[in-house]
Parts: C-alpha cells; sequence; structure tokens
C-alpha cells in the first residue's frame, strides 16, 4: 500500500481548524448544502480541515467523505437512538458498567469529527445529558468496586479534553490499586494526529500513566488506510514511544469498510505499526445508521475474504456483535446455521454460552436471528412477542 501524504490545502497550520456548518464545505453543490443541512440539524457535524484534506471530491463514493459527511439516508425511519439500552447499565450519570470487571466513564460529548454512524450520536443532541465531566462519583463508584480492573474512558472522544483535564482524571484512576489498565477510546489519530505531535506535555502525561505493570492502552478506531497518513504514523509513534499500548476496533460499514480489499489493507498496514485489530464490530441497528449497515452474513464473508490476504499477525481480530446482553462472536456461517458465541456477557450465565441460529441473509442483529431448537435468544422471542420480528 502506498502511504498517504494529507492533501493539505496551502496555508493548513498544524492545528487544523474545525467545522460545525456544512455551508462551510465549498467541495458542495448550493443544492447539496441545503439539502445536508437538514440532515445536519438533526445530527451534528463536526469534522475539521485536515480530516477533510483526505476526500477526494471527485469521487462521490469516496469512504472518507461516506464517514464525516452527512448522507441523505440517515434521516429515514430506521433504528433506535440507544441501540443497546446503555441508560441500563448506568449506574451514575456518565458511569457504566455492564462486565464486572470493566467500568465506562463518558467523560465528554465532543470528538475529533462527528462519524456519521456513530452509535452514541444521541450524546451530540442537545437535549441529552449523559456525560459527566467530573468523574468523581465514577471514581468513587470503582474504589467500592475491587473487581473492577479496567476503566474505559470513552464519550465522545477523551482527547478533545486538555492535556490538563486528562493529566486530572489520569491521576485519579492511577490512585485506584485494582485499576490495573485504562483504556482511551479514540479516533483522534485518524481526526487530528497533530493533537499528538504538537503536545509534547501530553505524551509526558500519557507516558508517567502507562507503567510497565499497568499499562495505558489507546483503543484507536481506523475504518479506513486512508486515515493512516504519514502524519497519523507519526502521532502513533508518538504514541507508543510514550509507552502507549495501541490497537485498533472498528465496525464494518457499507461503502467504507465493507471490501476484503479495504480490510486487508487496514489489517496489515496496522500490523506493520504495531497497532494489531482487536474487534471489528456488527454496526448496532442505531438511528440515522441504514445506510451503512451491512448484514451478518455478507460481513462474516467479507471478512473471512479479507483475512486470506492478511498474516495471522494482522488478522487476530474478533467479528463481534456488542449487543445490550454481551460481545457475541460471529464465529461462524454455513449453508444453513449461523454460528455466535458470548464473548464477554452481561449475566454470568451467558459466559461462552454457544447459540446456533437459523442462517438469515437479511438480519444484521440478534434480534432477528431465529434460534434452531435446544438453543435459546431470548431477544428473537422477546422480538417476536412485541409482533417485531
Ligand atoms: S469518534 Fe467515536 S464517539 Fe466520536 S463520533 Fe466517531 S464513533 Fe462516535
Amino acid at each position: 500500500m502506498k502511504i498517504r501524504n494529507a492533501r493539505m490545502e496551502p496555508g493548513l497550520k498544524k492545528q487544523p481548524r474545525y467545522i460545525h456548518d456544512i455551508n462551510q464545505l465549498p467541495h458542495l453543490t448550493a443544492s447539496e448544502r441545503i439539502q445536508l443541512k437538514k440532515v445536519s440539524d438533526k445530527f451534528a457535524f463536526r469534522t475539521n480541515e485536515y480530516y477533510l484534506s483526505l476526500i477526494d471530491w471527485n469521487n462521490p463514493d469516496d469512504p472518507i467523505r461516506r464517514l464525516i459527511i452527512p448522507h441523505p439516508r440517515e434521516l429515514n425511519d430506521w433504528g433506535e437512538l440507544d441501540a443497546c439500552n446503555e441508560s441500563s447499565i448506568t449506574v451514575h450519570k456518565g458511569v457504566q458498567h455492564k462486565y464486572s470487571s470493566t467500568v465506562l466513564l463518558l467523560v465528554t460529548e465532543s470528538c475529533g469529527g462527528f462519524c456519521r454512524f456513530c452509535f452514541r450520536k444521541r450524546l451530540f443532541l442537545s437535549d441529552i445529558d449523559e456525560v459527566s465531566y467530573d468523574i468523581s462519583k465514577g471514581v468513587a463508584y470503582i474504589k467500592e468496586h475491587p473487581e473492577i480492573n479496567n476503566v474505559l474512558l470513552t464519550g465522545g472522544d477523551p482527547m478533545v479534553l486538555n492535556t490538563a483535564s486528562i493529566k486530572k482524571i489520569l491521576n485519579a484512576l492511577r490512585k485506584i490499586d485494582h485499576v490495573r489498565i485504562i483504556r482511551i477510546g479514540t479516533k483522534m489519530p485518524a481526526f487530528n494526529p497533530y493533537r499528538f505531535i504538537n503536545d509534547p506535555e501530553l505524551m509526558e502525561v500519557l507516558s508517567e500513566h502507562s507503567h510497565s505493570d499497568k499499562r495505558l492502552y489507546f483503543m484507536c478506531h481506523f475504518d479506513h488506510p486512508t486515515e493512516l497518513t504519514d502524519v497519523c504514523r507519526e502521532g502513533v509513534r508518538l504514541l507508543q514511544q510514550a509507552g502507549v499500548i495501541c490497537v485498533n476496533q472498528n465496525p464494518i460499514l457499507r461503502g467504507i469498510s465493507d471490501n476484503p480489499n479495504v480490510i486487508a489493507d487496514l489489517w496489515n498496514e496496522l500490523s506493520y505499526i504495531g497497532v494489531p485489530q482487536y474487534y471489528v464490530f456488527q454496526g448496532r441497528p442505531t438511528e440515522g445508521n441504514e445506510p451503512f449497515e451491512v448484514p451478518i452474513v455478507k460481513a462474516y464473508f467479507k471478512i473471512e475474504e479479507a483475512k486470506k490476504k492478511c498474516s495471522g499477525l494482522a488478522k487476530r481480530a474478533r467479528y463481534v456483535m456488542s449487543h445490550e446482553s454481551g460481545k457475541i462472536e460471529i464465529i461462524g456461517v454455513d449453508y444453513n446455521y449461523i454460528y455466535l458465541k458470548y464473548h464477554r456477557a452481561k449475566l454470568a450465565e451467558d459466559e461462552q454460552r454457544l447459540i446456533v441460529c437459523y442462517r438469515d441473509d437479511q438480519a444484521s442483529w440478534l434480534d432477528q436471528l431465529k434460534p434452531v431448537d435446544g438453543y435459546i435468544n431470548e431477544y428473537f422471542e422477546r422480538d417476536e412477542e412485541y409482533g417485531a420480528a
């Protein structure tokens, strides 16, 4: 793969300017701007000059364009705002506890850009208030629960916070002995790698909090090999130099990452720079995300095809559905059946449980899959009860 240079426009500074208004995109026609403004009035739009410079505007299907520029079909009546019922695992505002060893702290409702397919896009709506910039309640909760050995900072993207705030959060968490791993979910290495290149103080803070026996992990979010520019690679190198372990996770997305060559390129390139792919997610049925949905069976075979082009190191990822009941791995598909297994479960009795369902090539979520006799999928039954299946 040829490494891309960001197509910098003349005068682009090394602190890219953020853009929230569709009307500030000169590459769109006047009618496109009017049409897409309606979409961005519903689901917020945000990007920056650096990320925009990766778009090939001559290609209407450019993957980076699909990822960041609103699409009219986002307004289709489809999905739910909180598709995984995160409200049911929220123990305090901005604190989610689903798996016994892991807690999520939602520390911001902003990002380096707003991915059009974000499953937490509800956080960007003005009438939703689920994030807590003050983590004191979360810290107190974690202290009371010694079974919690890892904390995921998320949102939103914690890397939009200023360095002093990041330091304060990391200091507080590192004082809790039983928290061994701190994870930060971030797409900033893709959206704005200058965040790392231009802030040596941030790199020091990260280094101070990534100990040899208590590592700091960055759960990076790269969706397409085009994002792996020379600038991005430098940002990742600095993170690794600071002792941060970087891995990648992303959903499989129609028109962006549902092509075996794209998946293989991404995974192989990431393996070269020491950022192994961790999970590839089935897209959650989130409101506005219909344009990105890939059926499970199709996604499974695209991923299997990609694996043929990858080294063993590059293809370690698991293909999972992050369902409200747990992380369910899609382990196989044959002529008649889909084979699934809980990789992580909300309920102890579901841990490692196998589910075999009838093959349905249109289905894109567990709730649509009918279990074979002898296996349980209570979510399918629930949907049948309500006449939704
Ligand atoms: S960076 Fe993450 S949280 Fe932010 S919009 Fe993209 S997927 Fe959502």
